[in-house]
């Protein structure tokens, strides 16, 4: 049986168990969770460690940060931040 891997979607709600995170055993057959089994607050599920997808993580570049919309703060000095 596959293991599945679940976390709060809201951590505001969730109880200690979902808002770190959980490990569920359930069969190909039954359908994904929604709900944590304890709290009935809604988890998600999350991808699971190790098992399918390679993660090509590329380091998100200045130029793809401020694409996205970020705000880009380099530290220069201690305590000083400069707009990039
Ligand atoms: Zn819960």
């Amino acid at each position: 049986m596959p293991v599945y891997e679940y976390i709060t979607s809201d951590p505001e709600k969730g109880c200690r168990i979902c808002q770190k995170g959980f490990e569920i055993r359930r069969p190909l057959t039954r359908p994904a969770l929604d709900l944590c089994p304890l709290c009935r607050n809604p988890v998600k599920k999350l991808v699971s460690r190790g098992v399918t997808s390679p993660k090509v993580a590329k380091p998100l570049s200045v130029v793809d940060a401020k694409k996205a919309g970020f705000t880009v703060l380099e530290k220069r000095d201690e305590g000083t931040y400069e707009k990039l």
